[in-house]
């Protein structure tokens, strides 16, 4: 087999970043019948995007960028953004386990689950995890469970209700959003002051607004509120109680092209017009980006194993459906994909466009990652990308069909300038999956175990 030698400069387009990439996949056998998808990461393109968010902050005399761990739950990823500087944000006992398993010091990780139990509250403060309060009901339970020296900062979540973007579910800031102390409820704000007022070692505001589909001024102006409200209760106190600001994640990510828009600078200076004081460093602050470090910066590619035509439509059967896509697949229109089209080999395929429909393998007829696109005429054994997943799209897995969760290999250019590439996440097994559907109580429905504590 000839095979052009796989090549990454750092300067090339992504697009030839991404076909050096497959070619290196398919010599090595990691895309092949064996192994029909599999996500890929841009580990130069993570620091990248990493050293760009520092630069958009370098004012802020001090600031902890964590990372939005349900965006890429991967014990790999989280020790190189551990490695850059970065802290993580998780939302789960399984996400906290996994920032710890990543190395990632206590005093680094945010815990903000909206629905955090008693036993989970008391671990976070004993680890000295820094925890925020979704509600003043939570406050309550932290008032009984926090240890007299307890090195985790606790802080409260607020919405500052500004409003929703395009996209209703990625909305944290609506009126009627489940997230936070809904400040301009009657009477809400007067609550919070005297909660802060009761509670001496309550010390920071926590505000996430926004997502995909967000306009940056109504991020700006959600933190924008919650620095306010800081002001006012500092005021209050007649002293600086609260000394740090946790300002969140959401911003959007430009999922119809290469360029990355809007950049974290954009960010920083829609920040500044709308708090001019955000970075003179009376505040420690907090970030918590998730889909804007990541989303560029990974992509998952998926053989064609069947293409027919139905109802005069061309249609490619590929291995990347609703498993691995499922909000493109169930909602098209809030998150549509960018679909690239490659030989079997991994070199772009040429040719006059046709509109063809990228289905996946799920038993569903909904189960299209894409309609309708215009690419070169698809055959078996080509290779479809689906652009800027490295972001949600690994970490959210679906196990419709008990389909596998596909491997992720973590790219960078070698020395001569190949592609090394590197196993993030194996793939599932097929005695994995068994074992995760009760394999070990095969026989608990035709022969019942006498029930536990009987
Ligand atoms: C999901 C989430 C984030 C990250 O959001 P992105 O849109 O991925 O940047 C940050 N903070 C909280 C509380 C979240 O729930």
């Amino acid at each position: 087999m000839t095979q052009e030698p796989a090549t990454l400069p750092a300067t090339s387009a992504p697009a030839e970043r991404v076909a050096a990439v497959l070619r290196r996949a398919v010599a090595t056998g990691l895309l092949s019948e064996d192994r029909p998808v599999a996500g890929f990461l841009d580990t130069e393109g993570i620091r990248a995007s990493v050293a760009s968010l520092d630069a958009a902050f370098a004012e802020a005399p001090d600031v902890l960028h964590t990372f939005a761990v349900k965006a890429c739950s991967l014990v790999p990823v989280l020790r190189l953004l551990a490695a850059l500087g970065m802290g993580c944000e998780v939302a789960s006992p399984g996400e906290l386990r996994i920032a710890l398993d990543a190395g990632v010091e206590p005093a680094r990780i945010v815990l903000d689950s909206p629905a955090k139990t008693r036993q989970e509250i008391g671990e976070a403060l004993a680890l000295g995890v820094a925890v925020n309060a979704d509600s003043l009901d939570e406050l309550r339970r932290i008032d009984e469970l926090r240890p007299a020296h307890s090195a985790s900062v606790v802080g409260l979540r607020v919405n500052p209700q500004v409003g929703g973007g395009s996209i209703g579910a990625m909305s944290t800031a609506t009126a009627t959003s489940k997230f936070g102390v809904a400040l301009r409820d009657p009477g809400a704000r007067e609550r919070v002051v005297r909660a802060f007022a009761e509670r001496p070692w309550l010390t920071r505001l926590h505000a996430h607004v926004g997502s995909q589909g967000c306009p940056l001024e109504l991020i700006a102006e959600g933190v924008a509120e919650t620095y306010r409200l800081a002001e006012e209760i500092n005021r209050a106190q007649g002293a600086r109680q609260i000394t740090s600001l946790d300002i969140g994640g959401g911003l959007p990510v430009n999922f119809g092209g290469d360029e990355t828009r809007p950049t974290f600078a954009a960010y920083t200076l829609a920040l500044r017009a709308a708090v001019p004081d955000l970075f003179d460093g009376r505040y420690a602050l907090v970030t918590e980006f998730g889909r804007s470090l990541l989303a560029k910066n990974g992509f998952i590619g998926a053989r064609v194993e069947y293409t027919k035509e139905a109802g005069g439509r061309r249609i490619a059967v590929t291995h990347a459906g609703a498993q691995t896509a499922t909000r493109t697949v169930l909602m098209p229109e809030a998150w549509p994909l960018r679909v690239g089209l490659f030989d079997a080999g991994g070199n772009p395929r040429t040719g006059a466009p046709v509109s063809q429909d990228i289905a996946g393998p799920c038993c569903f007829a909904g189960d299209v990652v894409a309609h309708a696109q215009d690419l070169p005429e698809a055959t078996e054994g080509d290779l479809v990308v689906l652009h800027d997943t490295g972001a949600y799209y690994f970490s959210t897995h679906w196990a419709y069909n008990s389909l596998p969760r596909p491997a992720v290999h973590g790219f960078t250019s070698g020395r001569s300038g190949g592609v090394r590439l590197t196993t993030v996440r194996a793939h599932q097994s097929l005695d994995e999956i068994s074992a995760e559907s009760g394999l070990a109580h095969a026989d608990a429905l035709v022969s019942p175990e006498p029930a536990a504590g009987t």
